[in-house]
């Protein structure tokens, strides 16, 4: 077996784990009893339109307030770009939604029910929320395609072999998401051969294998051709609607192209809300970012 077989194996095995761990949980009643439901797929309440909802959260380090009772909605299927200057705490938001950093105060709401606070990183990822870093974490000794097949068989809601053999609709499926990440005619290179670019696309593609609920994006075109950078712009405008993203991205005319409704945090809290134009306009987001 390759190195990088047994690591998507070590994947998969960890994700049975979790899963039997949510299992067990489920059985000991008490509040426990909605981990054994959250691990099971569709089953995510957005009756009330919201797919995200965080309320109240306060981070701080040493007394610092990275986090300052920062409220803040996302709607299911809509796409979000969230700016703001360094040290705004737009990292600290991420890593609270994805169970990294506990908040001091607050709850984060995934979908009516699920308070991500109460929950293990690995049990927030198996509810269905993909976290993209800016540093691409793929197999970069495996073909794109391959990349794309190791995600879909490390899913954590399915359990199957490595090496059993791909059916005609998971070949289907990993041409499909190839073509949306403009892959296609590149699906037997090596992913280590491939652009700066086009790995990143890889590693939005391996998420969208696991058919997240919610993305979390980190700055997505940083270090991006301007040719890259817009061919990731018509990519995410074709994921929205059918996904509900969350984006940090600092590059404006990206910003601009893709999300209906920017957040701008400053001081840990939401200083702005709206549309681009509008938020850029306003002379409380002029100040923090011009320093006046
Ligand atoms: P952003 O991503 O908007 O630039 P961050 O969320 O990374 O901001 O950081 C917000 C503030 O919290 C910064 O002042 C940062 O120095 C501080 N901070 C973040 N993580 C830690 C940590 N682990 N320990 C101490 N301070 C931290
Ligand atoms: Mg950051």
């Amino acid at each position: 077996m390759t190195p990088d077989l047994m690591r998507a194996g070590a994947v998969a095995r960890r994700a049975a784990e979790e899963r039997q761990i949510a299992a067990t949980a489920g059985r000991s009643g008490g509040r426990e009893t909605s981990y054994s439901r959250i691990v099971r797929p569709g089953e995510l309440d957005i009756t009330h339109g919201a797919i995200l909802y965080l309320d109240d959260i306060t981070v701080s380090f040493d007394g610092f307030k990275a986090l300052n009772a920062l409220s803040l909605s996302i709607s299911a299927g809509e796409m979000r770009c969230i700016i703001g200057p360094n040290g705004a705490g737009k990292t600290t938001m991420m890593d609270v939604i994805t169970g990294k950093t506990r908040p001091d105060a607050g709850r984060a709401f995934f979908g009516q029910t699920i308070d991500l606070t109460r929950l293990s990183e690995a049990q927030i990822a198996h509810a269905g929320i993909g976290r993209k870093f800016q540093k691409p974490t793929i197999f970069e000794h495996h073909s794109a395609f391959e990349n794309l097949e190791l995600a879909m068989k490390a899913d954590k809601r399915v359990r199957r072999t490595l090496f059993a053999k791909l059916s005609s609709e998971e070949r289907d499926r990993i041409a499909a998401t190839l073509e949306m990440i403009r892959l296609s005619s590149s699906a037997d290179r090596q992913a280590g051969l491939l652009s700066h670019g086009q790995k990143q696309w890889l590693e939005i593609g391996m998420l969208l294998m696991q058919e997240p609920k919610l993305l979390l994006l980190d700055e997505p075109v940083a270090g991006m051709s301007d040719e890259e950078t817009e061919r990731t712009a018509e990519l995410f405008v074709s994921l929205a609607g059918k996904h509900s993203l969350v984006v940090v991205e600092h590059d404006m005319a990206f910003v601009g192209r893709i999300a209906r409704k920017v957040t701008v945090l400053h001081e840990g809290r939401v200083l702005a809300e709206g549309p681009l134009e509008t938020v850029q306009n306003d002379e409380r987001v002029i100040e923090v970012y011009l320093g006046r």
